[in-house]
């Protein structure tokens, strides 16, 4: 084959949402150099995500799945993806840049000799070849990458720089195709899955976020940002200092040591927008920035900026939305 293969990721039969982003970038990317796209849905009795995948305007889709691919481990996924990848021969393989895809895809890369260019924004066309572009410096800097070396060649790209719902529907063939593994290989035996991560939040998956920064003054004042983001049915997320000061756990953290976000809303309250914070928020969809000061820099890439008193902001957009939507 030569041509694009999109990895998708999913768990116990749910999506990952990052999915459908790789997809359209590979369904863009595979339009832009005249390649067919191939996606692919690994696990155990996952034929029902590959027929949801062949509606989504692929060349052809591929269930991949064996008995060890149950529940994941970094082992069984290098294994079985390494056998694809041989048996596909694609120019360009397109992961979503998830928690899993940075645990197992630089190992899967190496298995090829090569490198994983990874949490890519975007690409240009140059001399019939694509250039990635990713971030350096925490966002100060965007970097062009070329690929020397030959096919295969791996790259993960970062949540909101695709838009998922781009993607229109046709419908491709399915396959099922079930790697050869040498089971006795594979070191990793999972058990059941990590307790705490039940309550764990994945924000990178949240389509709507009310991000809380240190304007809020102290602790006892973030149930007035927890009611807002219950009203508009979103995930509460925090600036550094709020973690750092155990307001909220560090999982709800943003930016570059916290959570890559790309919701449709992201809602930041009494957040000053430093490039820290901005790179981890900044693919998404619509900023709503409240700040009481104007020359705060998260109004530089705001869609919408209320200047004015969180505290008395809050409150009244909070029984807006109430009422909106009740
Ligand atoms: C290596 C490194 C990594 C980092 N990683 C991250 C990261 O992942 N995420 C992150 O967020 N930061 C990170 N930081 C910290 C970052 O540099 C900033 O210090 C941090 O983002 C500031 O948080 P803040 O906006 O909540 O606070 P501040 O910068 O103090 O801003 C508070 C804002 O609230 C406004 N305000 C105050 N009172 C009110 C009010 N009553 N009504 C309305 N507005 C009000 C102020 O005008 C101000 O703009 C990192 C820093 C370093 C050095």
């Amino acid at each position: 084959m030569s041509g694009i293969l999109v990895l998708t990721e999913q768990s116990s039969g749910a999506w990952h949402p990052m999915s459908f982003e790789a997809l359209a970038a590979g369904i863009q990317l595979g339009r832009d150099l005249s390649l067919p796209v191939t996606a692919c849905v690994f696990g155990r009795g996952v034929s029902g995500l590959a027929s949801e995948l062949a509606g989504r305007n692929v060349q052809a889709v591929v269930a991949l799945e064996h008995e060890a691919l149950g529940q994941y481990t970094a082992d069984a996924a290098v294994a079985a993806i390494e056998w694809l990848v041989r048996d596909l021969q694609p120019d360009y393989v397109l992961l979503p840049h998830t928690y899993q895809v940075r645990d197992f895809a630089p190992r899967l890369a190496t298995r090829f000799g090569r490198v994983l260019l990874s949490d890519t924004t975007g690409y240009t066309i140059e001399s019939g070849a694509a250039v990635f572009q990713r971030q350096l410096f925490q966002g100060k800097l965007t970097a062009d990458f070329a690929f020397q070396a030959p096919a295969p060649n791996f790259v993960s790209i970062q949540a909101g720089a695709f838009r998922a719902d781009a993607l229109e529907s046709d419908a491709a063939s399915v396959s099922e195709k079930a790697p050869v593994l040498n089971v006795s290989s594979l070191r990793q035996h999972p058990e059941a899955p990590f307790r705490e991560a039940a309550r764990a939040v994945d924000l990178s998956a949240a389509e709507r976020i009310v991000a809380v920064g240190r304007g809020i003054q102290e602790e006892g004042n973030i149930p007035l940002v927890q009611e807002l983001a219950d009203a508009f049915g979103a995930e509460l997320a925090a600036s550094r200092p709020i973690c750092d000061n155990g307001w909220l756990p560090m999982e709800r953290q943003v930016g570059s040591s916290g959570q890559t976000v790309a919701p449709k809303l992201y809602l930041s309250v009494g957040i000053s927008g430093a490039i820290q914070h901005l790179v981890g928020m900044k693919g998404s969809r619509c900023v709503v920035a409240i700040n009481k000061d104007p020359e705060a820099p998260i109004f530089e890439i705001a869609d919408y900026g209320i200047v004015g008193d969180l505290f008395d902001v809050v409150p009244a957009l909070t029984e807006a939305v109430k009422k909106a939507r009740s």
